[in-house]
């Protein structure tokens, strides 16, 4: 019997802590591959091409999904997000799990091509300490984190499509969190049977 890989999907709010779970969560999970998005927003200091996103122009985002490239996209707060299909498929061939940090949109229609993922939605304790740590974090405008906080709400909303809530108050006890339902998910009798040949 193999153990089944999984594709798992991370949303939540702008701040919740998606991408530091992620850093955490592929540093202990050798067979975790993250999927590298292609974006048109600018690069922030510190981003690295390649290794946050592939920062690229409209026309090249335009050209990639006119050929069919992204698993998913979305416009996320005036910018265009997408996941590149090709790592994942390959990745997941492999037998590796994959993680993909995207937006509610983006998740949505993962869901229709992957019903098999896993989905799980991170929410922070609290909007005050979502709204801390967006401003903490350094990184963007005033107009960008107003922006970022008016969507919280109806971001909110789509909890329920998720298979998953974990509430980021404590980084260590919310990556354990997400460790357990990897787990967990990998006993789910549905995923055995398919790989027992
Ligand atoms: P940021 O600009 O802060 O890096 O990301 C903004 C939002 O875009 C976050 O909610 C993030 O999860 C989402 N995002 C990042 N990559 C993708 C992607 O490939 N597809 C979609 N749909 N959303 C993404």
């Amino acid at each position: 019997m193999k153990t089944p890989s999984l594709l798992i999907v991370l949303s939540g709010p702008s701040g919740a802590g998606k991408g530091t779970l992620s850093k955490l969560l592929v540093k202990e999970m050798p067979n975790l591959y993250c999927s590298v998005s292609a974006t048109t927003r600018p690069k922030r200091e510190g981003e690295v091409d390649g290794v946050n996103y592939y920062f690229i122009s409209e026309e090249e985002f335009m050209e990639m999904k006119a050929k069919g490239e992204f698993l998913e996209w979305a416009k996320v707060y005036d910018n265009y997000y997408g996941t590149p299909i090709k790592k994942v498929e390959e990745q997941l061939r492999k037998g590796n799990d994959v993680l993909l940090e995207i937006d509610i949109q983006g998740a949505l229609q993962v869901k229709k091509r992957f019903s098999k993922g896993v989905f799980i939605f991170i929410v922070p304790p609290s909007i005050d300490e979502l709204k801390r740590r967006i401003i903490k974090r350094g990184t963007d405008p005033q107009e960008v984190i107003n922006k970022r906080m008016s969507c919280v709400q109806d971001e909110l909303s789509y909890v329920s499509e998720y298979d998953y809530v974990v509430v980021n108050d404590n980084l260590e006890t919310a990556l354990e969190k997400l460790k357990a339902i990897i787990t967990a998910e990998k006993c789910r009798p549905h995923r055995q049977k398919i790989c027992i040949e």
